[in-house]
């Protein structure tokens, strides 16, 4: 049988060339065969080169997801677990190895598995397939996983929105082994965290903020803290290990704000010093203006206000309001972490965003560290598009 082939427009293949592992729906110019969804088709130019073999989305705008740029190269079990073991050698080599028990062992186009995101949290692992392709290779991906990691148990979390886009249904549960999912414990730099890998948001925890809760928790001595969008108490138990005065955490989930009390429970931390309350932090950041409220570090971690660039303009809205209100609370020489998840708002649009925000709230400020994902979280230089968390953070003028 010959496999299936997708021909791309003339020009179209300057992007492959690159390695862009995306083909989108405008490139191709014609199929040749009848290939199901996630089936491996061979990429060739309008020339005729064979340039690569990608999963086949029949649902998606991206219709094809590249695998390899050998042509060559089979695509197959080996195939899956080299690509894993690759990916887990990486995670096993970096410095936050040593200090935490929970990272990102596959980021998707990053580690050369488009659609696949998988998570660590001890010794259980939380999967997303995501795409036509990585469901298609769903039982090899997991065989690969279990030896690979030496962990037991496997928890799917497919059920993030975009495989809608790819025309597949959700899906949850453990798929090997169990666990207590709804409270995974995991250590962080010392801080114990307990992790809901069933109902808890993406697959649980939000391990991009590793590196950034570490700094803050340097930073926080002696100051009194605000954390807006604390989730499970990231941010505030590393501020309160790290001596704040004091920390008033807000978040408007009731179920985070829940496990957020039963990690503060699960560290030798002075619960006298934190508080947690249940708001919605827009109104919340003005109730606490008219109150006259000050603080000397607030950190600002929303969720995604734009999930798509057709979002951007509401989203810089909606930034722009929250750290107008944040430089606002701030006492001088005061210190504001404010992120954005949003990889539709570039770094240079979310900083100028901050600057409008601070010209605005009539406050000086500067910039003196600027954050990212950490390492388990890679970026090929071929795909950009895998950078989306940034941060800044910022000193009010005394
Ligand atoms: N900083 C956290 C992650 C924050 S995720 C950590 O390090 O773990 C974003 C959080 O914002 C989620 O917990 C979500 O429940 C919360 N959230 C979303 N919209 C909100 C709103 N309008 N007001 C308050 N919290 C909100």
């Amino acid at each position: 049988m010959t496999r299936a082939a997708l021909v791309l427009a003339p020009g179209r293949e300057k992007s492959v060339r690159r390695r862009h592992p995306w083909i989108f729906e405008g490139a191709v110019a014609r199929l040749e065969g009848e290939p199901g969804a996630g089936e491996t088709v061979l990429v060739r130019s309008d020339a005729g080169e064979p340039l690569a073999l990608a999963a086949y989305s029949p649902r998606s705008q991206i219709r094809a997801r590249i695998w390899t740029f050998d042509p060559r190269e089979a695509v197959d079990r080996a195939f899956f677990a080299a690509r894993i073991g690759a990916a887990l050698r990486l995670r096993e080599a970096l410095p936050a190895a040593r200090h935490t028990n929970a990272l990102r062992l596959v980021y998707a186009e990053s580690d050369g598995l488009p659609g696949l995101v998988v998570d660590r949290y001890a010794d259980v692992l939380v999967a997303q397939f995501l795409s036509a392709g990585a469901e298609r290779w769903r039982a090899e991906i997991l065989d690969a996983l279990e030896q690979a990691s030496g962990c037991a148990a496997i928890y799917e979390r497919s059920d993030a929105e975009v495989r809608a886009l790819e025309g597949l249904a959700p899906r949850a549960g453990f798929v090997r082994g169990s666990r207590e999912a709804r409270r995974c414990p995991i250590v962080e730099y010392g801080l114990q965290f307990r992790v809901d890998v069933a109902e808890g948001q993406k697959t649980g925890f939000f391990l991009d903020q590793r590196e950034n809760r570490q700094r803050i928790r340097a930073l926080a001595a002696g100051r009194e803290v605000l954390d807006a969008f604390c989730y499970t108490g990231g941010f505030a138990l590393a501020a309160l290990a790290g001596g704040a005065r004091r920390v008033l955490a807000v978040d408007s989930s009731a179920a985070a704000l829940e496990v957020a009390r039963e990690n503060l429970a699960a560290n030798a931390l002075d619960a006298a010093r934190i508080a947690f309350e249940r708001a919605d932090v827009f109104a919340f950041l003005r109730q606490l203006r008219d109150r006259g409220a000050r603080f000397d570090l607030v950190i600002l971690d929303p969720p995604k206000f734009a999930p798509t660039a057709a979002q951007a303009k509401a989203a810089a809205r909606a930034y722009k309001d929250i750290n107008l209100l944040a430089l606002k609370l701030l006492a001088p020489g005061g210190l504001l972490a404010t992120f954005s998840c949003s990889g539709a708002i570039a770094p240079p649009l979310f900083q100028s965003i901050v600057a409008g925000a601070a010209r605005d709230a009539g406050v000086q400020a500067k910039i003196l560290e600027r954050f990212g994902a950490g390492a388990d979280h890679p970026v090929a230089l071929e795909f950009p598009e895998g950078e989306y968390l940034k941060g800044l953070l910022l000193v009010r003028a005394a």
